[in-house]
């Protein structure tokens, strides 16, 4: 025999000197130590030989609230903690409810933290952010401006850009650029077919003024600027 306590456990009565003239004498209630998974204690109990394990928050609700209607959950309410079964803190509810549980005592915050900056700023404060699962932005409207202006500000950006290109080029130095050695993006100086034509017009021995600009004044400055890329490589 097993018996539920309203405090949270299972207790196992045995008989004891039993035989075929008598079931013998109760023995003490014995108190199930139980083992926990996934943080809810279980029990094993020994029903007609065979043996079961069973949630001990189960257990409780079905002795003193019934079984269980047909999709309804048992949550830990107020107390979330897993191991707390005492009675008054179970109830069979629905999914949804029990998530509900986890927000019931946490109103909706109304503040928010920058990630720039770090501090706790109203959420009034914050630019939104469709993308974001809050709809806000991480950084508050006045982090948020400062960095747009910094990026706006020509000088900062070129400089900033520069600061990228020469960490990133230390890695792999042909970030950026496309296969035939040009620059890849809307700057790029040389139509491709074009250079091609001028080098096979000009051959090897125009290599001695590669560098030059002045010797070669038939050629314009811009293919002798693409000729130097791709004699570089
Ligand atoms: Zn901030």
């Amino acid at each position: 025999m097993y018996y539920a306590h309203p405090g949270g456990t299972i207790w196992s009565v045995k008989r004891k000197g039993g035989n075929d003239c008598g079931a013998g004498r109760i023995g003490p209630p014995r108190k199930l130590r139980g083992n926990i998974l996934n943080g809810y204690i279980r029990v094993s109990l020994d029903i007609d030989g065979k043996v079961f394990s069973k949630s001990v928050h189960r257990l409780i609700l079905e002795t003193f609230r019934g079984v269980a209607p047909e999709g309804y959950h048992a949550c830990h309410y107020p107390d979330p903690n897993r191991k707390n079964n005492r009675i008054e803190n179970l109830r069979w509810d629905t999914a949804m409810e029990n998530a509900k549980d986890k927000y019931r005592d946490h109103p909706i915050a109304t503040t928010k933290c920058c990630n720039r900056c770090g501090y706790e700023k109203e959420k009034k404060d914050f630019y939104s952010d469709k993308r974001a699962i809050d709809g806000l932005k991480t950084e508050c409207k006045i982090c948020h401006s400062k960095v747009s202006m910094d990026t706006r500000d020509p000088l900062k950006k070129r400089l900033s850009n520069r600061i990228f290109m020469r960490n990133i080029r230390r890695l792999n130095p042909s970030y950026g650029r496309s296969s035939l050695g040009g620059i890849k993006g809307p700057h790029r100086p040389v139509a491709a077919p074009a250079v091609d034509a001028a080098v096979v017009a000009v051959g090897s021995h125009d290599l001695g003024h590669q560098n030059t600009s002045g010797s070669s004044g038939a050629m314009p400055d811009k293919i002798l600027h693409s000729l130097n890329f791709l004699l570089v490589r």
